[in-house]
């Protein structure tokens, strides 16, 4: 009857055309590197339209991408994203980590601005043919614990005007160079965090915070610039007059705190209201805390793993009453990140750090995760490129 399924994204139709110009690796920690603006020799792009579904994907040269100004994502913010990384291991082989927890995620977000449907697996399978490309010379096998970014992304490129689902909308993967964490710590040991005040709100019900689209980012630049420039390192997300504590800056946030009963409990926001981002990271720390953190570890209390809402004033109330153990943010950039202090109202909070520049429990976690992305645990999370 003249009625065709329209081709989906399709990772085995990838062509390949290689640079010419192959640039040189800069050095780890250099000027460049902390710029965050450079980008390996090579991107994946693929083009949908309504018409004619998606065509073949192309790896292809690192370079521009052309754009009409009436562009949808340029004046309706029709923009996702997601971030992980590209781990050099210790063992000399290449791995993601839960690679497919991102493109599912990916999914969520492109289908809630109106951007096309294409299988999670398909995109996983060009992140990792563009890592396979470009890994083994941007992670050289001499830096084992450097890693890359991974930036897949969806832009609604429909060249019209008109407020309305676009009709065309362009899928990229770039790798770009990120300072090296290699000796696992954080940005630095403690991060400061600033709570957010009643005029600025990141997420709420019915809203889109649950989802990686640029939409979210874009207006907490301002109060993330204000945090900085009174010394702090990230915003705090409060939500609601109840002061809802909610996330860290881009990162999930967890508190380890002893309640007045006596047990101790890892607390942290639950997804039900749709306001919190369903980080990876945020995911494996439960997973790993309900697996090890039960009693089988001789060296650390068994913590209760709890997903629940959580105020501010429970978190003043067990640092005042000397119950709060440790607070951290778990996301794929800062990784595992203590907190050392939290200002709230113009009062500064100081959060317990058990070991010096982190908590007993942040520091086991980060171990355990570590040991999973750059190899010395062989685990089905790591995925061997
Ligand atoms: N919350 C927000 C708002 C984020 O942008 C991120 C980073 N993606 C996270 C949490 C952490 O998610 P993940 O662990 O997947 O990086």
């Amino acid at each position: 009857n003249g009625v065709h399924a329209l081709p989906e994204l399709d990772a085995s139709r990838l062509t390949t055309t290689l640079t010419s110009h192959p640039r040189s690796v800069p050095l780890p920690d250099s000027d460049e590197v902390k710029a965050q603006r450079t980008c390996t020799d090579h991107m994946v792009t693929a083009q949908w339209t309504l018409s004619a579904g998606w065509a073949a994907p192309e790896l292809k040269p690192y370079g521009p991408l052309s754009l009409m100004p009436t562009s949808s994502c340029l004046h309706y913010a029709t923009e996702c994203f997601e971030g992980m990384k590209l781990y050099r291991g210790f063992d000399g082989r290449l791995r993601l980590f839960r690679p497919s927890l991102n493109c599912r995620r990916m999914l969520v977000s492109s289908t809630r601005i109106a951007l096309p449907s294409f299988p999670p697996a398909e995109l996983e399978q060009l992140i990792i043919a563009l890592c396979a490309r470009d890994g083994p010379k941007w992670l050289p096998k001499e830096r084992p614990g450097s890693f890359l970014y991974i930036r897949p992304t969806m832009i609604g490129n429909d060249p019209a005007l008109g407020v309305q689902k676009p009709k065309e909308a362009l899928l990229y993967i770039i790798v770009a160079c990120f300072p090296n964490m290699s000796a696992g710590t954080g940005p630095k040991p403690g991060m400061k965090l600033l709570a957010s005040q009643e005029d600025m709100v990141r997420a709420w019900p019915g809203g889109f915070g649950y989802a990686k689209v640029g939409a979210n980012y874009g207006p907490s630049l301002l109060a993330q610039g204000e945090a900085r420039a009174k010394g702090y390192d990230q915003i705090l997300w409060l939500f609601g007059e109840d002061c809802e504590v909610t996330e860290a800056g881009a990162s999930n946030f967890f508190v380890v705190w002893r309640t007045r009963e006596g047990g101790l409990q890892l607390v942290t926001a639950p997804l039900g209201e749709k306001i919190i981002l369903d980080g990876v990271t945020r995911r494996s720390v439960l997973e790993l805390a309900r697996e090890r953190l039960s009693g089988r570890d001789e060296e650390l209390e068994a913590v209760e793993v709890v997903e629940r809402k959580f105020q501010m004033h429970e978190l003043v109330e067990a640092v005042e009453e000397g119950r709060l153990v440790e607070a951290f943010a778990a996301g794929t950039a800062f990784f595992i990140a203590p907190i050392a202090a939290i200002s709230f109202r113009g009062k500064d909070l100081k959060i317990p750090m058990a070991k010096g520049d982190t908590g007993a429990y942040a520091g086991a976690i980060k171990t355990w995760l570590m040991d999973i992305m750059y190899g010395r645990c062989q685990h089905e999370w790591g995925v061997v490129i």
